[in-house]
């Protein structure tokens, strides 16, 4: 971020770098339920990020100094693997890394009904199998549909996105060459029904009015991503819906 460089990340037409205009995301997929092991689980696609989350939990808290009498725990894990970034990167947890699942855990706090849970945890883990940049905002809108496929209960899903200025322009989830040579990157969470902000961290340089700009773009898109985060948790169910279905028919075709 803020690299100086000659690199031209707006064309002549208000075009950016992959052809998108400055208001439009990459292309996103979401799957929710991909994991027969986990609680609940989720894949994304975002641009040529690929992110895997699964959910356990809420499960009695280990080791039991970590235990809250009166809530649940969240443990968020982000983690990108070593073929996730150009250069192998260096396996296990880096400060990067730890920050991120810091961040993406509190996120989670304020939807997840914790109170609910005292003395367990709900651990969330993030894996980034592809990285191009916004993989903090792929792996928590990720995580959002895995636990709401795990059933966790929570007041709302959790969408990620982030804005930016590259070549003095605004923009909306900066690609890889715009983080590395653009001027700003602001990762959100925002809750959708509510439009609550859960999540807000900002790189780099902007202006108050560019910085309102940039969260305005992020709240239209993220109006969005949640309904392909719904779509994705309704054909959820309506396998869910079929195999049960199928499974009573074959119940009773054995009472027969
Ligand atoms: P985010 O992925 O949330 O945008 P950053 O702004 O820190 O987070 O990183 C931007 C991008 O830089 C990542 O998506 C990834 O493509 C790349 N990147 C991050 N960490 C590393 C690393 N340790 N090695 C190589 N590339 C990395």
């Amino acid at each position: 971020m803020g690299m100086k460089s000659d690199i031209k990340l707006i064309d002549e037409n208000g075009l950016r770098i992959d052809g998108r205009k400055p208001d439009e995301l990459r292309p996103i997929k979401i799957e929710a339920g991909v994991l027969k092991r986990a609680d609940g689980s989720a894949y994304v696609e975002w641009g040529k990020n690929k992110i895997l989350a699964a959910v356990y939990g809420p499960r009695e808290a280990h080791p039991r100094h970590l235990q809250d009498s009166t809530k649940a725990i969240i443990q968020c894990r982000y983690n990108m693997a070593p073929f996730s970034v150009s250069d192998r990167k260096r396996p296990g947890p880096d400060r990067r890394s730890v920050e991120i699942s810091k961040i993406i855990s509190e996120a989670f706090e304020s939807v997840i009904m914790t109170e609910l849970f005292p003395r367990s945890s709900i651990d969330v883990f993030i894996e980034v199998l592809q990285a191009n940049a916004g993989t903090r905002c792929a792996g928590i809108t990720a995580a959002a549909v895995a636990l709401a496929d795990a059933g966790v209960p929570m007041k709302d899903l959790v969408v990620g996105v982030a804005a930016g200025k590259v070549d003095d322009t605004v923009v909306l989830d900066l690609g890889k060459e715009e983080d590395n040579y653009g001027q700003a990157d602001v990762p959100m969470a925002i809750v959708p029904r509510t439009g609550d902000i859960v999540l807000l961290q900002m790189d780099g340089d902007m202006t108050e009015e560019e910085l309102f700009k940039a969260m305005d773009m992020s709240m239209e898109a993220a109006k969005y991503i949640y309904e392909l985060q719904k779509d994705a948790l309704r054909r959820r169910y309506a396998v869910i819906a079929q195999e049960e279905k199928e499974e009573i028919e074959s119940i009773e075709e054995g009472i027969e």
